[in-house]
């Protein structure tokens, strides 16, 4: 996939949501789809964040982002149904949906795993891109071809010790992933996929590895081929699928 060369105006005209998108990868992924010709609707909870993102996207020349602010943790089924609304009258359509944002929670053996700690993580991981994507599929169905991405992990797709929380959150991500591109298949031209990004350098991988030499990790920008591949028209037939960066 770094072979891949998306065309200049690979988005033109698309709406495309990406979710955690004031930092790491969401934050290099919108930049990356507005500069592919979408216009971005960058949803986050760290306002702040999201506005610089907001202002490297203008400065850039690209489509005016919209910002959503909204934090995942907190956010109830009303709120993705407004969102969805917005959406639709807004711009007509949703062409994208990139559900990347997540958080780590504990490392610890599941006999010790905080409860409170695992429903607050299922929240953001699980229940949030859930509800989004059931309330952003009217959006999603005007649009004339739409991409749904999910963000999995190596440790969605085999456990690992210690992991607890994050990696049974990522498992039940594919699993959304293959039962929602399993009903849309025949019926829609909406494709669902999800990416392992891989190790990436991010404020996520800091957290979960300390000692390590950031340096030695690909940075976000070397993940956009494949990013760029599953949202746009070139993988218009790829759908179902669990893709590694
Ligand atoms: P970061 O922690 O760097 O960024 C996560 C983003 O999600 C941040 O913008 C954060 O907002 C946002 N977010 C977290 N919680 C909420 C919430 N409650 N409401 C709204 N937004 C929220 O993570 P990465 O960029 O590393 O990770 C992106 C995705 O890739 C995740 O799904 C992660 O699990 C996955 N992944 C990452 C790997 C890596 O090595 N980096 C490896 C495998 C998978 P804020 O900025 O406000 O904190």
């Amino acid at each position: 996939m770094e072979n891949y060369s998306p065309a200049p105006d690979l988005l033109k005209d698309r709406i495309i949501l990406v979710t955690g998108a004031g930092d790491g990868i969401g934050r290099t992924a919108a930049l990356s789809y507005a500069q592919h010709g979408a216009t971005v609707i960058l949803l986050g909870r760290t306002v702040t964040k999201l506005e610089k993102v907001y202002d490297e996207i203008r400065e850039s020349g690209a489509p005016e982002a919209i910002i959503h602010p909204m934090d995942l943790q907190n956010a109830s089924a009303e709120d993705y149904k407004i969102l969805g609304d917005n959406i639709l009258e807004q711009c007509g359509r949703l062409d994208g949906l990139l559900h990347n944002a997540a958080v780590l929670g504990p490392r610890t053996p599941l006999q010790f795993y905080p409860v409170d700690s695992w429903m607050q993580l299922m929240q953001v991981n699980v229940n949030a891109p859930f509800m989004m994507t059931r309330a952003l599929l009217p959006a999603l169905q005007a649009a004339p071809e739409a991409s749904v991405i999910f963000t999995s992990s190596s440790v969605g797709r085999k456990g690992r010790a210690y992991w607890g929380g994050y990696s049974v959150s990522k498992f039940a991500v594919e699993g959304l992933m293959q039962v929602l591109a399993d009903e849309l298949r025949q019926t829609s031209a909406i494709r669902v996929n999800s990416i392992d990004p891989g190790a990436t350098r991010t404020a996520m991988r800091k957290a979960a590895y300390p000692a390590e030499d950031p340096s030695t990790l690909k940075g976000p920008e070397d993940l956009m081929p494949l990013y760029l591949y599953v949202m746009g028209s070139d993988s218009k037939s790829v759908t179902g699928q669990a893709l590694n960066a």
